[in-house]
């Protein structure tokens, strides 16, 4: 069944248990060349925190996915990587507008807790997607860590410049994207926490691959005594 607009089935508040809703598709975005935007009518009650994600099913599976627009705000954004031989994401990259989907949601705990320690937000790849419904939704003044292999890849950069104390974009790859870098940190987030950041308690906020998350969370608990992590696995194995 098409429909032009979301619609809700339950109401339920941003904390409470998920709910089923059905929405469309207004429109896809590429955001790289392997990465792209969903954006989907926002069901009337739906609503959420900045940080949290939901539960999309396509192709009788269901798969996570952070929100990346504000509390506030309509469409739903998602920023979702193409795996190709993936089980939903070559046919959720292919969906045309007015295309309906299912999701149920709010999910997930991961959110901004302010505090007197600095915090500091590390992505890597599309582990970026909860970050920037967290700027969204007036969150500022934080270190931004993105690790992904090529600078095209470093999706809702002005964003994050405008809100950010600082972003420091670390690249892992070669350089061949389309718009080469040279005030990039060369190397792994991890790298760059190791070598650069000043010794003392922070808030650190991680999301995308659980290698990068554990191996954070490792040299957090050698290097910075005192602070604070909070953590969202988006996969483990091989990806960015
Ligand atoms: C809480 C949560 C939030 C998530 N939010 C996002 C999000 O905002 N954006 C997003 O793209 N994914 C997100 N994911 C991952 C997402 O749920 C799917 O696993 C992913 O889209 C792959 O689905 P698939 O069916 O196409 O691939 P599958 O057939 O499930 O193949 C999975 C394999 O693809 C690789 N992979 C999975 N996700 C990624 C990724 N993001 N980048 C690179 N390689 C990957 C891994 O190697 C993984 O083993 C999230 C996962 C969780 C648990």
């Amino acid at each position: 069944m098409r429909t032009r607009s979301g619609s809700h089935k339950t109401r339920s508040p941003a904390t409470g248990r998920p709910k089923e809703y059905r929405s469309v598709l207004e429109e896809t975005f590429w955001l790289s060349a392997n990465t792209f935007e969903l954006r989907l009518a926002r069901p009337e009650g739906f609503a959420f925190r900045a940080g949290q994600h939901i539960r999309l099913h396509s192709q009788g599976l269901e798969r996570d996915y952070s929100l990346t627009t504000g509390p506030e705000e309509a469409p739903l954004g998602l920023c979702i990587r193409h795996v190709p031989g993936g089980g939903v994401t070559p046919a959720l990259a292919s969906l045309e507008p007015g295309e309906e989907l299912t999701f149920s949601g709010p999910r997930g705990h991961f959110a901004f807790r302010p505090s007197d320690r600095p915090a500091v937000f590390v992505a890597s790849g599309t582990g970026i997607a909860p970050f920037a419904a967290m700027v969204r939704s007036g969150v500022r003044g934080f270190l931004l860590l993105h690790g992904v292999r090529e600078p095209d890849e470093l999706y809702y950069e002005n964003l994050f410049l405008d809100a950010a104390a600082e972003v420091v974009p670390c690249l892992t790859g070669h350089g061949t994207g389309k718009s080469p870098r040279t005030d990039a940190f060369s190397g792994r987030v991890t790298a760059y926490l190791e070598s650069q950041l000043p010794r003392k308690e922070y808030d650190f906020y991680l999301c995308g691959r659980e290698e990068m998350i554990r191996d954070v969370t490792l040299l957090v608990d050698e290097a910075f005594a005192g602070s604070r992590v909070y953590a969202e696995i988006f996969f483990a194995g091989a990806g960015d």
